[in-house]
């Protein structure tokens, strides 16, 4: 057949069905949502579904407009953050010249950019895995995306050194994927008040324990907004479900709860960093819910078939690259980090 697309997809983290397993391959939360999500879906009177649901999420965005201190028109939600971050790539993307992203980053940059035919380089980060914040400065880009903390490496950029960036391209979008910036690190929000071209993206999946719910959101200028608006209202308007607005906002009610968890799942995440260190792994400095490492005394490949074999799922990107010497390993409960330890112990 004539036309068919060609495209290699995106490789998301399996999500094996076995029982008893410890899964810390696709940086979930440890935790369940809090006790108002399971609430609001029980009190969810289905009969509602029999209308649309919202097309502006005005709720969900007052809401969130409220904990981050920004107004509902800086705020668009959608069916989680790869839903935005595509609009985004749509919306934003249109030059000739290449958008610039790390060789190192979230996988489906490249994807993205690829399906919608935008040119883009991916820029080396440093030996220590560090994004270099001249690498974007006084260089032709058709836009910028970063990810902070950076994934899957975990290592956060000083906001200092993100304005810079945001700075010298005001004639360009910078977005900034801040998917795990409630486990650590300085948000670009502050950024808000002084640049157009800034776009933040956030999402449930992590931070709010909802991957499954499917909700994610972007934060930017008015100006941006209203092409991300029309972009979204020329594709799939009714992108969040009303279960989902609704559960969303739930969470997005309980920040202490969250506030609780996470600060709990950072303290298991540095605990677990030091004990690995001292089996003579390299782990990078996280700021997420999970780790980068490089074993000592056996390869990544083969802690990963080993771990598999003990029912611990974690995740290893093989290939050729950098990262094939790495294991990305997200942060469970204590009990679970614990055990995770000792099995690996038990190889040596
Ligand atoms: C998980 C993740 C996303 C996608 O989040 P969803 O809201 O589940 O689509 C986007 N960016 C990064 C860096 C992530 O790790």
């Amino acid at each position: 057949m004539k036309g068919l697309r060609k495209i290699a997809p995106y490789v998301a983290g399996a999500q094996p069905q076995e029982k008893n397993i410890i899964k810390i391959n696709t940086n979930e939360n440890a935790f369940a949502p809090s006790p108002r999500v399971i609430k609001a879906l029980s009190d969810f009177d289905a009969n509602n579904l029999r209308r649309y649901s919202s097309l502006t999420n005005d709720d969900l965005r007052d809401a969130l407009a409220k904990n981050l201190g920004v107004s509902r028109d800086q705020l668009i939600i959608g069916n989680g953050s790869d839903d935005i971050l595509a609009l985004a790539f749509l919306s934003f993307f249109n030059s000739d010249a290449p958008i610039l992203f790390p060789d190192v980053t979230y996988g489906f940059y490249k994807v993205w950019a690829e399906l919608f035919r935008i040119p883009f380089t991916e820029v080396d980060l440093s030996d220590d895995f560090e994004i270099v914040t001249s690498d974007y400065i006084g260089r032709d880009n058709g836009g910028i995306v970063l990810t902070n903390p950076n994934a899957p490496t975990g290592i956060h950029k000083t906001l200092d050194e993100v304005e810079k960036i945001v700075a010298a391209n005001q004639d360009m979008v910078v977005i900034i994927d801040e998917a795990y910036i409630n486990f650590g690190g300085e948000s670009a929000l502050p950024l808000l008040k002084k640049y157009e071209n800034i776009f933040i993206t956030r999402t449930f999946s992590k931070d709010a324990a909802l991957a499954g719910l499917r909700v994610g959101y972007g934060i930017g200028s008015p100006k941006l907004m209203a092409v991300l608006n029309a972009v979204k209202n020329s594709y799939n308007p009714y992108s969040v479900d009303m279960v989902a607005e609704r559960l969303a906002l739930a969470a997005t009610e309980d920040v202490a709860y969250y506030a609780q968890v996470n600060h709990e799942i950072a303290e298991t995440r540095d605990w677990f960093s030091d004990e690995l260190r001292a089996l003579g792994f390299d782990v990078l400095p996280s700021q997420t819910n999970f780790i980068l490492t490089k074993p000592a005394g056996i390869s990544a490949a083969d802690l990963f078939a080993f771990l598999q074999s003990k029912k611990i799922y974690v995740r290893y990107f093989g290939g050729t690259t950098r990262l094939s010497d790495y294991l990305r390993i997200s942060i469970g409960t204590q009990d679970e980090m614990a055990k995770v330890v000792q099995v690996i112990g038990d190889v040596f």
